[in-house]
């Protein structure tokens, strides 16, 4: 059995890839054959109702993981940014994200990119999920969450206010 690490960030299981694993639309939500479903973060109250499954985890050659999460109803990411880069596809049902200052609709299909040291945060809409494949490096820094100050100069921008949820 593969160990697991926990170093932060990268604590997930790496196990030899089968050739293919099969996808299933469940009623719970999107799965792969024998991938685990595991919580978005080990801890915090400061997202909700997400799942993270990770598709394609550490290879030496191809050092990125290819994470797919997806947030429930109603449901949010954490509000952060961070020197590394997200590259999102969305898949799954209809939400919006805040990159920068910018909120934007999301649809499947949509591709979202979170440059260096930009704020985001995902929501699902009220009445449908958000699932979206997430690229990163597997070296990356720490999320980073906004100061009081920072904050209130996000809340002062037009329709952040009632977007946002630290
Ligand atoms: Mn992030």
């Amino acid at each position: 059995m593969a160990s697991e690490k926990h170093d932060g960030q990268n604590q997930d299981t790496v196990q030899t890839m089968p050739p293919v694993r099969r996808f299933r639309e469940t009623a719970e939500g999107f799965r792969w054959e024998d991938v685990p479903l595991k919580e978005y973060k080990p801890v915090g109250t400061h997202f909700q109702d997400i799942t993270r499954q990770v598709l394609f985890g550490e290879d030496e050659s191809l050092p990125t993981q290819l994470r797919y999460f997806e947030i429930g109803e109603g449901g949010h990411s954490t509000f952060e940014r961070h020197q590394h880069v997200h590259a999102v596809l969305i898949l799954r049902g209809r939400g919006r994200a805040l990159v920068g200052e910018t909120l934007h609709d999301l649809a499947p299909f949509d591709l979202v990119h979170v440059p260096p040291m930009t704020w985001h945060q995902f929501r699902a809409d009220d009445n449908a999920p958000l699932g979206f494949l997430c690229l990163v490096a597997c070296d990356r820094d720490r999320p980073q969450r906004p100061t009081d100050d920072e904050a209130a100069a996000l809340r002062a921008l037009p329709g952040v206010k009632d977007f946002i949820r630290l």
